[in-house]
């Protein structure tokens, strides 16, 4: 069994391995890109 912790999600368009950047670290704030196909979700925890 493989773990990624580093990378935990995946592209939900092409499957490939997303990247995170730090957009606001006091809030949270996260954007996924994904290399392969330009994919840019951001994500903001509640
Ligand atoms: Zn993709």
């Amino acid at each position: 069994m493989r773990r990624d912790a580093a990378t935990p999600r995946t592209c939900p368009t092409c499957g490939d391995e997303l990247s995170f950047e730090i957009l606001d670290d006091e809030r949270f704030l996260v954007a996924w890109s994904c290399l392969n196909c330009g994919l840019i979700r951001t994500t903001e925890p509640v």
